[in-house]
């Protein structure tokens, strides 16, 4: 077996983790002429960037956006390497199908959406991390819609999620798409790449030299490792540390992920509704989905679920978001539309093992996590899109990130 004929520093760095953050740090590592290698658990590349092929259609069950585009490394990275960018609004920048939430209703909502984020820049320049949901009065008319966008932005509701971080995230409001998938752009990104599949790191011993990193494949020994796992992972013990590192993991525990998770439905007679349209489910309560109607024009709609709610249907897999998503739908177009729509594929990215949720938050009182997740221990980094600054929770904050860690190893080597 490869691994366990490894001898000492068979590289100069090990990569654990084929997501973006990896597969970034590998490429910067592989261009400055070093030996490295990347060891991924899953029998795939990039972790919560896939794109899947169902029914003739890339469907991104993971990352879908290039947010905050103008200031996105990905961008000219898709445009070198060929991908068509879909630089069209997104649905949640528009007025959405006035059913079940008339457009005077959207005008109010959007403004109250407004003040709570003059609210919450203001209180977070106070410096006082509390949870965002001191922010909103639990009585006021918007205040479970609100809640609901916080599922899908951040995966979870606002009572575990800390103001300091939630004012840190920076976002341009600049959204474009890839055409063929953001999973399928982080997948071709990693080609030429020495990538070892189905090889999970269990253990790290970073006290000898060099760095030995246990699989369940055999042992293999670095110069230099860079740790790229879902904060969950370290937080659950499924990667362990020797000596161990109790500030980085109660670090990783503070920043947990949340949870997001897509519904794929496949709609008749889609021609009906506009282009990235957009359905709300419900607007008077939390637990709610958001529906994006033909997305790139395909006869599709694009369901999005967040926080308690995406991790309860979760339990019931695709049947349980499709009876949730359909009823929501029926309810507000009538039940003829039932009919119309076709289950095609749901996410369950709490129930992954390797990543057991979406996106990482700060828990409030601890936006200082971050910063202290991504302090190198001697020759081991790390990165992932939970030690971003600004970007985090998403591709382009990991890939940053990604490429940070190489820099460092490379000063360190
Ligand atoms: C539903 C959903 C929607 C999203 N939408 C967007 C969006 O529109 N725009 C955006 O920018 N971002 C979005 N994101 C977030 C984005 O996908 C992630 O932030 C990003 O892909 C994380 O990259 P990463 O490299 O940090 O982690 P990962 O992609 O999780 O990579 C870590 C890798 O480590 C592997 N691993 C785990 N344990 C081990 C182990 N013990 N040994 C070896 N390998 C291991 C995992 O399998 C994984 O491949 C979304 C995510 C989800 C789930």
């Amino acid at each position: 077996m490869w691994l366990l004929m490894s001898s000492s520093a068979d590289h100069d760095c090990v990569v654990i983790g084929a997501g973006a953050a990896g597969i970034a740090a590998a490429r910067a590592l592989t261009r400055a002429g070093r030996k490295v290698c990347v060891i991924e658990a899953r029998e795939r590349i990039g972790g919560r960037a896939f794109t899947q092929e169902v029914a003739g259609q890339p469907l991104d069950l993971g990352c879908g956006w290039l947010h905050s585009a103008d200031r996105n490394v990905l961008v000219p990275l898709a445009l070198e390497s060929g991908f068509e960018l879909n630089r069209e609004t997104p649905p949640w920048q528009k007025s959405a199908e006035d059913k079940g939430f008339s457009r005077e209703d959207q005008r109010a909502y959007r403004t109250e959406m407004g003040r709570f984020f003059t609210r919450v820049e203001e209180e977070a320049q106070k410096g006082i991390d509390v949870p965002v949901s001191r922010l909103l009065d639990p009585q006021a008319r918007w205040t479970p819609l609100i809640e609901a966008m916080s599922t899908y932005v951040n995966g979870t509701e606002t009572d575990r999620l800390s103001l300091i971080d939630f004012d840190a995230y920076e976002d341009t409001e600049v959204n474009y798409r890839v055409t063929a998938g953001y999973g399928a752009l982080i997948h071709s990104l990693a080609s030429g790449l020495d990538i070892r599949l189905g090889v999970q790191a269990q253990r790290i011993d970073h006290g000898a030299s060099p760095i030995r990193i246990e699989t369940q494949r055999g042992t293999i020994t670095a110069r230099a490792v860079i740790v790229t796992v879902p904060t969950s992972i370290m937080a659950a013990g499924l990667l362990r540390f020797s000596p161990a590192l109790p500030d980085h993991v109660e670090a990783a525990s503070l920043l947990p992920l949340g949870v997001a998770d897509k519904l794929f439905l496949a709609l008749e007679g889609a021609e009906e509704f506009d282009i990235d349209s957009r359905i709300y489910g419900a607007t008077d309560r939390v637990a709610t989905a958001n529906y994006h109607i033909r997305p790139f024009g395909r006869p599709l709609i694009e369901a999005y679920f967040g926080g308690r709610c995406a991790r309860e249907l979760e339990v019931g897999g695709l049947a349980a978001f499709a009876d949730f998503a359909i009823q929501q739908l029926v309810d507000v177009m009538g039940s003829d539309f039932r009919r119309r729509l076709r289950p095609l594929v749901a996410s369950q990215w709490a129930r992954d093992p390797f990543a057991l949720g979406s996106y990482s938050h700060a828990l409030p009182g601890h936006a200082d996590k971050r910063a202290k997740l991504a302090a190198p221990v001697g020759r081991l980094l790390f990165a992932g899109e939970a030690v971003s600054p600004h970007f985090f929770s998403t591709a382009h904050g990991a890939w940053e990130s990604g490429e940070k860690a190489a820099a460092d190893a490379l000063a360190l080597l």
